[in-house]
């Protein structure tokens, strides 16, 4: 299969969270199964064309977002794995610090043009490659004009007959919503494409609707995200996805186990595997050291490396930070975003300093340092797609303490002292007091060396490779093609 994956971001070159680690990895997995698969991102200003010897091809494109005619240029470089990577690069969109917006974590402005520009140009540089793909995988709100403008301005394109769309929700609280009076001249739809089984969403043009509504079939990243999402969790759009509940599937991410590896990761001071952890304990008083904390292998510590969002559950965590004082716990944690949440996770740092440590940036050293050196991982989150943090915490024998939800659910299962099953500590109802009580029942297991040593085996053994997840994407993709083949409206005629 010839499989294009358009997104809008991608590790290594760029990682604002989970999806730039899919966008990364599942393609190498894909090659593997012999699938020529190629990747399609913006250039961003911080991808560093040096460092990845990005090389510009010949074309000279163009497309028009509104009436501006907007030039832009194709750079290429292969990611590991043989994977061709096609970043589209235009300064006027791309050419800034951020990637969906300044550090105080507010969008920019133009993100409605930005990514009508890049789903634009995403088509035309597909044409220009000469790469006719059996599927396009759109990923989220920022890709999801692409099957509709393949339904629609594009229905008649021979270049694209073959051609079935996917569209994957990574995350459903963003959409991408806009005033549809000023947006849909701009994306150069016609008014009869602004209906409620179209592009209208609540009298906004909304991006991840139109994904939704034009594509041929639709994912999301876990089997019980797939079922929230038809519900209360769905965030307006669970109509829309009971509608088309047959062609939704929730595939479960995977990481990459070359990656995240304990035997071999760089970034660590001391390397360990599940046959022998003991080195753990070094990592762990690194973490201590830097963290300022009184280095002591008893304490209980535990850490948190996530996007600062409420979806986190950034509420309930700095709620338990206080009850947890008078115990011998410390919490370390690396995020950013949300401005509010930093101002306050700050102020707590400096209530409470040798329990918690704060760091408020992007660090991937310092998360695989955490990942690494802490005993117990916090992901209490209010809802949670698949999650990708929980699975890597448990591939470095870190015990996780989730909330039910979404992929979390799916991933981890609550320790039982009577069968000693479980990989984590899981807590199902959303309150301040659950979420003290499930950190405070895997502090008394802790302390008991035998049963925290079996949940941590179990967690090592908790093995989530994307070996299994590709076979089902391939499947998907199979009913994907047999879908479009059957509903062209050409084959129909013919
Ligand atoms: P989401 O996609 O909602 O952000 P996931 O758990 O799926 O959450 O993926 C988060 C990814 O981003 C993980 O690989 C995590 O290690 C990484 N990450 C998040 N914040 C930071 C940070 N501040 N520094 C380094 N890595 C981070």
């Amino acid at each position: 299969m010839n499989i294009l994956m358009v997104a809008a971001e991608c590790v290594p070159f760029v990682k604002t969270g989970g999806l730039a680690d899919v966008i990364g990895t599942l393609p190498k997995y894909l090659k593997q199964n012999g699938h020529d698969v190629r990747i399609i991102i913006p250039k961003y200003r911080l991808i560093d064309g040096v460092k990845y010897d990005l090389q510009a091809l010949p074309y000279k494109l163009s497309v028009f977002v509104g009436k501006e005619q907007e030039n832009f240029r194709i750079k290429t470089c292969m990611l590991d794995g043989n994977i061709p990577v096609y970043f589209i690069d235009n300064s006027r969109y791309f050419n800034r610090l951020g990637i969906y917006g300044d550090d105080s974590g507010v969008g920019y402005g133009d993100n409605r043009e930005r990514f009508i520009f890049f789903s634009k140009a995403a088509i035309e540089a597909t044409k220009a490659l000469m790469f006719r793909p059996d599927i396009i995988h759109c990923h989220d709100w920022h890709t999801g004009l692409i099957p509709a403008y393949l339904k629609t301005t594009h229905l008649c394109d021979g270049f694209f007959w073959n051609t079935s769309t996917v569209y994957t929700i990574h995350n459903i609280a963003f959409q991408g919503s806009f005033d549809a009076a000023s947006t849909l001249p701009m994306a150069g739809f016609s008014w009869e494409d602004y209906k409620s089984d179209k592009l209208e969403f609540y009298n906004t043009f909304n991006y991840m609707k139109a994904g939704l509504a034009y594509t041929d079939i639709i994912s999301t990243v876990s089997p019980t995200y797939a079922k929230e999402i038809q519900g209360v969790a769905g965030k307006g759009m669970e109509v829309v996805l009971q509608v088309r509940k047959k062609d939704l599937y929730g595939i479960l991410n995977g990481i990459d186990y070359s990656y995240w590896n304990p035997m071999t990761d760089k970034n660590l001071v001391a390397n360990f595997s599940a046959n022998n952890y003991d080195n753990k304990k070094l990592c762990k008083k690194y973490l201590q050291e830097k963290c300022g904390f009184i280095q002591n292998e008893k304490t209980f510590m535990l850490g948190c490396v996530c996007r600062f969002d409420m979806q986190k559950g950034f509420d309930l965590i700095m709620d338990a930070i206080g009850k947890l004082s008078n115990f011998d716990i410390q919490i370390v944690v690396l995020g950013s975003g949300d401005r509010y949440i930093k101002d306050s996770i700050l102020y707590l740092q400096n209530l409470y300093p040798n329990k918690l440590k704060v760091y408020t940036n992007y660090d991937e050293k310092l998360s695989h340092q955490i990942y690494a050196g802490v005993d117990g991982f916090l992901m209490p989150s209010k809802f949670e797609p698949c999650g990708l943090s929980q699975i890597i915490a448990l591939s470095y024998g870190t015990v996780p303490i989730v909330n039910k939800t979404g992929g979390l659910a799916d991933t981890i299962h609550d320790f039982s002292e009577s069968n000693d099953k479980g990989n984590g500590f899981v807590f199902d109802l959303y309150k301040g007091e659950q979420f003290v009580d499930c950190i405070l029942r895997a502090y008394d297991i802790y302390n008991n060396k035998s049963l925290w040593n079996k949940v941590v085996q179990n967690s090592f053994l908790s093995q989530y490779s994307w070996i299994n997840s590709v076979k089902e994407y391939e499947k998907m993709y199979n009913v994907a093609i047999n879908r479009k083949i059957t509903d062209n409206i050409y084959y129909k005629n013919i």
